[in-house]
């Protein structure tokens, strides 16, 4: 299993470091490998994603991600900023499908802004297409308009449109992962009011047929956004395209408070997936060791389960991260009265005491 490792920027490399830590603990016989991927890609060779480090993702199972983005490049051409490494990633290895776990671990219900009997215990899944829809679809531009409320006028316009394929691999990725989980799928669309929507969820039920152990239900985007803040917890995996998704996903980020703690992967077709937290590099506290790495071990946990096929090695990062919370070690950003404050390397030293100890006590 080969994994490329791909710190980037800022506090990347501090909270890759404790996630490293976390994985040689398993014993897993993992091949890793370093490349260059942002600012400190540029600065080594003129460009964000250097060939080599393209190379190297392109070949490895998976590729764990710390952060991108360094406000001293900031003024460089569009094509050569930091934020690029992960766009050309995304649309070179087609990772079309963008998972992103909710889940509020018990000792952070008081971080959520919901009432507490509300998202204890929360665990949801998002999964959501991240290369179509009206984000991508061609025609759009500017116009003056042919038709409409006023024709003549100067209008906008953009494209919403589906394949079937694109419609069905998504669809394969939801169900398979209710299957790891609790075996239910809620697909969002608006397919009361658009076509796209009605052919989206025409194949959604097709799919399902593949999967009977799975239980598909549908729901449109505006009742969607409402049960995420009325009733989080009878949601397990949402399936939705890229515009609902990406308004759902951060909808349902915040359900648990803290951006320091949520884990993503996005995957390809052949289940190989790019690994990394929600947050990005967080200039304003690089290099103070005040990090928090949890939500880039938990990506780990995730690249086991997605991409490398280890879910037991996945589940024991994940109890050993609960163990620690429990234990009342914070870090800055999840920092409450009555906790103990410690540093990035000190709650990464934390998981992999932790998996050590949960190990030898079975
Ligand atoms: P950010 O997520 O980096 O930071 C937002 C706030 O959250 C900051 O106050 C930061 O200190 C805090 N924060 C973030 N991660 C944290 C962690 N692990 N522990 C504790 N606190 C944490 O977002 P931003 O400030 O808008 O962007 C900074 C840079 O990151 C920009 O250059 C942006 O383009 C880039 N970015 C990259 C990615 C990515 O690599 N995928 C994603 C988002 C933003």
């Amino acid at each position: 299993m080969k994994i490329a490792i791909l710190p980037g920027d800022g506090i990347g490399t501090e909270i890759v470091a404790e996630a490293i830590k976390v994985l040689n603990v398993l014993d897993l016989k993992l091949e890793t490998e370093f490349a260059l991927a942002g600012g400190v890609a540029y600065a080594a060779t003129n460009h964000p994603l250097p060939e080599a480090t393209l190379k190297l993702a392109k070949e490895a199972d998976a590729v764990l991600f710390g952060a991108v983005g360094d406000w001293r490049y900031d003024q460089l051409d569009r094509p050569l900023r930091p934020e690029q490494a992960i766009l050309g990633l995304r649309m070179n290895l087609g990772l079309f499908a963008n998972l992103r776990p909710a889940i509020c671990y018990e000792q952070l219900v008081g971080a959520s802004s919901l009432k507490p009997e509300l998202i204890s215990g929360l665990d949801i899944l998002i999964i959501r297409d991240a290369t179509g829809d009206v984000y991508f679809g061609q025609p759009r531009g500017r116009r003056t308009a042919a038709d409409g409320h006023f024709p003549g006028a100067e209008e906008g316009f953009d494209t919403m449109r589906y394949s079937r394929p694109e419609v069905e691999r998504i669809a394969h990725v939801a169900f398979q992962a209710a299957r790891k989980r609790n075996g239910r799928v809620t697909s969002v669309d608006k397919a009361n009011v658009l076509e796209t929507s009605q052919f989206w969820r025409d194949i959604m039920a097709e799919v399902s047929k593949d999967y009977p152990d799975v239980e598909l239900d549908h729901m449109y985007v505006d009742n969607a956004a409402m049960q995420l803040v009325k009733a989080p917890k009878k949601f397990d995996v949402i399936v939705t395209g890229n515009m609902f998704g990406d308004i759902l996903s951060d909808e349902a980020a915040m359900l648990t408070g803290s951006i320091g703690m949520l884990p993503s992967a996005s995957l390809n077709a052949g289940n190989q997936g790019l690994y990394e937290p929600s947050h990005g590099s967080a200039p304003d506290i690089a290099g103070k060791g005040i990090a928090n790495p949890l939500a880039t071990i938990l990506s780990a946990a995730m690249m086991l389960r997605f991409s490398l096929n280890q879910a037991a090695a996945a589940n024991r990062i994940e109890s050993a991260v609960r163990d620690v919370l429990a234990s009342g070690l914070r870090t800055a950003d999840i920092y409450s009265e009555g906790t103990t404050k410690v540093g990035t390397c000190a709650m990464g030293d934390a998981v992999v005491a932790a998996i050590t100890r949960n190990a030898s006590t079975g």
